[in-house]
C-alpha cells in the first residue's frame, strides 16, 4: 500500500516515513505543497498524510483543491495546529481525520489502517479470501487457521492482492504499490515474490492471468 507523506519538517518527516515503512507501507515523501500536487497527479496513492503549514502551497489550500477536483483519497491531517478552529477548518476542507503533533507512531498506524479499511468498504480489520486470512494490524497471515511466515514485501504484495480477490492486478500496479521513489527495483522482483508466496501458500491460490496480471483466488 503506497502513501504520500506531505511534510516540511525533516525530523518529523523522516520519523513518520521510517515508522510507516516498518509497518510495511510504501511511503513517498513530498516536502512542500507543490511537490505533493505533482506526486498526486499520477494517482498511485491510497492515502495522504498532510501537514498544514507547508511551503509553496499550504495544506488546507492543497486539500481544498483536491476535493474540488473530485479526488476522494482519504486524507489524514498531521499538524501542530491544535486549536478547535483549525481542526474544524481541516475537516471542513475535506480531511477524514486529524492527528495533532507530537503523536505516537502506533496511533498514526492505527488511524491509517482505519481510514484505508473504511475506504475499501470494510468495517472489520481482517481480510479474507477462502481459507486465507490476513490481519493488517498484526501483520499476520493464516492459511486454514495456521500461521504463515512472510517477508515484509511478501506480506505487502499479498495484502494488495487480497483487497480484491478474483480481480487481477497488473505487474505495473503491483510495483507501484510496493516500491517508492527512492527504492531500487530488480526487473524480476515481483516474479520472485510471487514465486515465494506460491511456495508458502500453495500454487493454486495465486493465479497468473496471462497478459493481465496476478490475482488471489477464493477457491483452493
Ligand atoms: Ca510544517
Amino acid at each position: 500500500m503506497r502513501l504520500l507523506l506531505v511534510e516540511d519538517d525533516p525530523m518529523i518527516g523522516a520519523g513518520v516515513q521510517r515508522g510507516l515503512r516498518q509497518d510495511g507501507y510504501t511511503v513517498d515523501w513530498a516536502r512542500d505543497g507543490a511537490a505533493a500536487e505533482l506526486a498526486l497527479a499520477n494517482g498511485v496513492y491510497e492515502l495522504i498524510l498532510l501537514d498544514l503549514g507547508l511551503p509553496r502551497k499550504g495544506g488546507l489550500e492543497l486539500l481544498s483543491g483536491l476535493r474540488r477536483a473530485g479526488v476522494t483519497l482519504p486524507v489524514l491531517i498531521i499538524t501542530a495546529r491544535d486549536s478547535v478552529a483549525d481542526r474544524v477548518k481541516g475537516l471542513d476542507a475535506g480531511a477524514d481525520d486529524y492527528l495533532v503533533k507530537p503523536f505516537d507512531l502506533d496511533e498514526l498506524s492505527a488511524r491509517v489502517r482505519a481510514l484505508t479499511r473504511r475506504k475499501s468498504g470494510r468495517a472489520t480489520p481482517l481480510i479474507e479470501a477462502g481459507a486465507l486470512s490476513l490481519d493488517p494490524a498484526a501483520h499476520a497471515v493464516t492459511l486454514e487457521g495456521r500461521p504463515v511466515a512472510l517477508s515484509k514485501r511478501e506480506f505487502s504484495l499479498l495484502h494488495a492482492l487480497m483487497k480484491q480477490p478474483g480481480v487481477p492486478m497488473s505487474r505495473a500496479r503491483i510495483e507501484e504499490s510496493l516500491y517508492g521513489w527512492d527504492e531500487e527495483i530488480e526487473s524480476n522482483a515481483i516474479e520472485v515474490h510471487i514465486h515465494s508466496l506460491r511456495r508458502k501458500l500453495g500454487a493454486s491460490r495465486i493465479r497468473n492471468v496471462r497478459g493481465v496480471g496476478y490475482m488471489v483466488t477464493d477457491e483452493p
